[in-house]
């Protein structure tokens, strides 16, 4: 039986690796699963799945949780301590799905054990890279993406030699505004830009595709996963969202994969690696879907694009920076505070603040470093949001 543990077992990705080991329940020993606020979810999959332990992040809610689940003998634990004990614990296989840069100490944790680390936490790799990489390889540990462009390029490039691969190419949806007039975006409402024409998924990561902030986040995740130089990697508009990337070689081949808009699809095929298992996705019809249509993202609609660039060029301390701004940003747009399009210019402006302080390149030294960063960043980005904010109440 494969021992494994859900971080983030109560969201989108969470819940979808939950459907995954539900089908096949003779398969997998599941020990622990973690949540938030969501108590009642997270101790009815903890029954549902028999787990050892259930885990919530918010430490006030453990009275909560103990109660919902009396009598199971499942144990139950609270708090950020508590969550990277739940990474201690002897599994084979973790989803780290945690969404945010709270998820990054419990991924780096279970690599220490040598667990295959399946990575939907995107924010791991934006934030701490190479650190996060050198965790595994130290300890042994084989990390799995699960963005499904990610996945999607591992899968291509599969007994290929990464020296022969010329570019890579994640495609992008455009998001939930794609089709509104750009003069418009400013005055969208998180309600506007949390509607997904093609992927179901949690609030946050679906605004940021509508603001390209997650493609953004994808462009440095590919260069950080695949060690490609960033003048390699491309992004393509394809509003189907049935091919979700491609590796061109070079020789000239283009290999792109295919795949109907369902994260069981990534998550299986990280859960049954290397082995390729039956997954309950829809297989695609190509006739019926008949076109597949491509065209280059606007670099004024989805201004994260550039920033990302950037942040891949200068590396070190910069990607951290950049998801600790757009973090708050997000927070800053979810409560009012800021308009849509305003993002974007809230985390420049926190790279340009952090980078007068002292040089972005420097590459942190350990997870504590890192740690750190994020939170410098993210104070400053509260204050260039207060900044903003009180300018603009008093004009
Ligand atoms: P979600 O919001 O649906 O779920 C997030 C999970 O994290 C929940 O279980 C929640 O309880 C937990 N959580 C939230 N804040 C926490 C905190 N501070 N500490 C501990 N736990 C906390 O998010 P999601 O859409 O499932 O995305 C999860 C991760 O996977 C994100 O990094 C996202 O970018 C990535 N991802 C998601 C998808 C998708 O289809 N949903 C696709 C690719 C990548
Ligand atoms: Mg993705």
């Amino acid at each position: 039986m494969k021992r494994v543990s859900i971080f983030g077992a109560t969201g989108s990705i969470g819940q979808n690796t939950l459907d995954l080991i539900a089908r096949d329940p003779g398969a997998y020993d599941v020990v622990a699963l973690t949540g938030a606020r969501n108590i009642a979810q997270l101790a009815a999959d903890a029954r549902r799945v028999s787990a050892s332990i259930a885990v919530t992040a918010e430490e006030d809610l453990l009275p909560d949780l103990r109660a919902a689940l009396e009598g199971s003998g499942i144990e139950a634990a609270a708090g950020p301590k508590a969550l990277l004990e739940a990474a201690d614990r002897p599994a084979d296989w973790i989803m780290s799905a945690i969404v945010g840069a709270a998820g990054l100490a419990p991924g780096f944790r279970a690599l220490r054990h040598g667990t295959t680390l399946a990575l939907a936490n995107k924010e791991s790799l934006v934030t701490a890279g190479p650190l996060l990489l050198a965790e595994a390889a130290k300890h042994g540990a084989t990390i799995l993406p699960v963005d499904s462009e990610h996945s999607a390029v591992f899968q291509a490039l599969v007994g290929e030699d990464m020296a022969a691969v010329e570019r890579i190419i994640i495609t992008a949806s455009g998001g939930g505004l794609r089709d509104w007039p750009e003069a418009a975006l400013a005055n969208a409402s998180p309600a506007d830009a949390g509607a997904h024409p093609n992927w179901d998924m949690g609030q946050r990561i679906t605004i940021d595709s509508a603001s390209m902030f997650n493609k953004a986040m994808e462009l440095i995740e590919t260069k950080e996963f695949f060690g490609v130089r960033p003048s390699q990697i491309e992004t393509v508009v394809h509003p189907q969202s049935l091919i979700h990337a491609l590796v061109g070689f070079n020789d000239g081949a283009l290999m792109a994969h295919l795949g109907p808009p369902d994260m069981r699809h990534a998550i299986g095929y990280a859960l049954n690696y290397p082995d390729r298992a039956h997954l309950p996705v829809a297989r695609l019809d190509l006739a019926q879907i008949a076109t597949l249509e491509f065209h280059a993202p606007s670099p004024t609609r989805y201004p994260a694009l550039a920033i990302a660039a950037q942040v891949m060029e200068t590396g070190g301390t910069s990607g951290c920076i950049f998801n600790a701004a757009k973090e708050i940003a997000l927070d800053g747009f979810l409560a009012g505070q800021i308009g849509f399009m305003d993002m974007a210019g809230i985390v420049a402006d926190t790279l340009d603040a952090m980078s007068s302080q002292g040089s972005l390149s420097i590459a942190p030294q350990s997870l504590e470093d890192v740690l750190k960063t994020d939170q410098i960043a993210r104070d400053m980005a509260k204050r260039i949001i207060t900044s903003r904010f009180e300018q603009k109440e008093n004009a």
